[in-house]
Parts: C-alpha cells; structure tokens; sequence
C-alpha cells in the first residue's frame, strides 16, 4: 500500500515526493532526522524527539519551517493519514537547495520531510533470543550527539557484523565501548548496577537511554555513567541496547563469547517491561 507522506507543506503519495538533486542532504549529508516510535496509534517520548531535533538544528544552524505545534500537529496527521498503529516516523531536515558549495547558502528553505514505517516494535522476537553483536572500529565522524543523516558507517557496520554472523555490531573507540552501530550500548555488572557511556559529542544523546536510566533510579537498580571496556562487557551479568523503536533489547553474545548464560537477562527484560508500560501509557 502506498503511504501518504509529508514534504514541505504538502501530502503527497510516496511515489510522487521529489527532492532536487541540489539538496544538501543528498549532496553534503547536510541533514537531521529523528525516528519516533508509535504505539496504538500514539507517538512514543515525542517531548524528547523534538527537543535533541532542535538542539541537532542549533549545532548545525538550521531552522525548522514549522513552529513546535505545528511540528507535533504534522506527526499526528501523518498517523492518521496513513492508518499506522504500531512503527515509527521517520523525520528528516536538510538545509535546503542551493548550488554545490561547500559554504553553507544564505538563507536557504530547509527541506522537511516526514514518512511512516510500520514495523511490530511491542512484539519483537528478539526479545526471547536476545541479538549478538561483533566488536567493530567506530570510524563515524567525531560529532555523533548531532543526529545527522551520515550513517554510512553505520551501514557498513552493519554488513561487517551481518558477515560476522551476528545480528549488530557494537562500536570501540580508544579501548572503549562507544554505542552500538544505531543504538545506545549498555551493561549490567555482576553485582547489578547497569554502565552506560556518559554523554559527549562521542555518542548520540539517545532518548530512550535517558528514559531507562530515570526508570532505573525508581526501580532501585543503582547505574553508574562511564566508559566501559570490550573485555568488561564480554564479562557483565547482561548487555543490552536502547534505542527508539527496539526499547530495551537483550544483548546476549560479544564476538561469539555469551554474556552471563547467554540468555536475555532478567534486569534487562525487567527494565524493557517498565519502559514499555511507562511510555505507553504516556504517549500522545
Ligand atoms: N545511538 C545511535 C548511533 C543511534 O542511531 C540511535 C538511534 O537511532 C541511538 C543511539 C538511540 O537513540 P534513541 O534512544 O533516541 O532512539
């Protein structure tokens, strides 16, 4: 079934969108994007997704052509034009058009497009499993808490891992973990206090991880915000990933050596539960 797609002030058929070749999205990776997950038909932690979108905008000094309500108001449309239940919106914003220079333009019309995906994000069967992932050289750029269209790296991460045999891969960077190749990468130690990266400009300021993090403090799981070795993660009680649309993900293998039994880990699976029952429940 064709989707009903947002660009630039217009609903349009997916057949009938068209960009110019001159966008500096296609020409420079000069873009931004969010994904936000939708649930029975409500957007999942929209206040958060549009907050790192305009902070993304602020670093790259671009300005959105909608205001905020406007914005929101666009999300929902673009729900109810296409019937979604259970996905994601994927939102993109490029500078705009403009002869290829690589000096930013004067006062560009910056192209904003919104398109739907729907995928099973509640019923995931990796979930049960848990996914592998192989240890891989993080060679993205050095700005990766923009959100920026640059992912391919990530893309060829993504092969590298797939022709490893396993299902991602997980990013190092001078000895240690950065994220996963399209998620935030976490750890539970022996004695059940879960690691995660401090934010910087080396990881994407995820969402969903600052949401887990909140739910681990009322859930009296103590964390602990540093970097964490390859070795330390291959010797953690559990790993799991955050992201938009996984939640909270059971990482069960590193490198083809299991985390604690190998199987998703029962703090990981009781932190993805209290995610999912939160932002449910206060999705709009
Ligand atoms: N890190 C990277 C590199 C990502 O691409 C993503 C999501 O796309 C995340 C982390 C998780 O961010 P969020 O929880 O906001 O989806």
């Amino acid at each position: 079934m064709s989707r009903i797609v947002y660009l630039n002030g217009a609903w349009l058929p997916e057949a009938d969108a068209k960009v110019s070749i001159f966008d500096r999205g296609f020409l420079f990776a000069d873009a931004i994007y969010e994904v936000t997950g939708v649930v029975g038909g409500k957007l999942l932690e929209y206040e958060g997704h549009a907050a790192r979108l305009q902070r993304s905008m602020t670093e790259l000094g671009i300005t959105c052509p909608l205001s905020p309500d406007d914005l929101l108001e666009v999300h929902r449309e673009i729900v109810r034009r296409n019937a979604l239940n259970e996905g994601l919106i994927y939102l993109q914003i490029s500078r705009g058009t403009a002869d290829r220079d690589f000096a930013y333009p004067k006062d560009p019309t910056p192209t904003l497009t919104l398109f739907t995906q729907a995928k099973p994000v509640l019923d995931n069967p990796k979930v049960a499993t848990g996914i592998s992932v192989a240890l891989l050289p993080d060679q993205r750029w050095a700005r990766r808490d923009i959100k920026t269209v640059q992912l391919l790296y990530p893309s060829m991460a993504k092969m590298e891992a797939a022709s490893r045999g396993a299902d991602d891969a997980w990013l190092v960077e001078d000895g240690f973990v950065t994220e996963a190749s399209s998620a935030t990468a976490h750890i539970i130690s022996k004695d059940g206090r879960l690691i995660t990266r401090p934010l910087s400009h080396a990881i994407l300021h995820g969402i969903t991880r600052a949401s887990v993090l909140d739910i681990a403090e009322e859930a009296g799981i103590a964390f602990e915000e540093r970097a964490f070795t390859p070795d330390e993660a291959m010797d953690a009680a559990e790993a799991f990933i955050t992201s938009a649309t996984n939640f909270v993900l059971p990482v069960v293998s590193i490198d083809g050596q299991p985390v604690g039994d190998g199987k998703p880990g029962p703090l990981t699976l009781k932190l993805r539960a209290l995610y999912i029952a939160r932002k449910t429940a206060s999705a709009i």
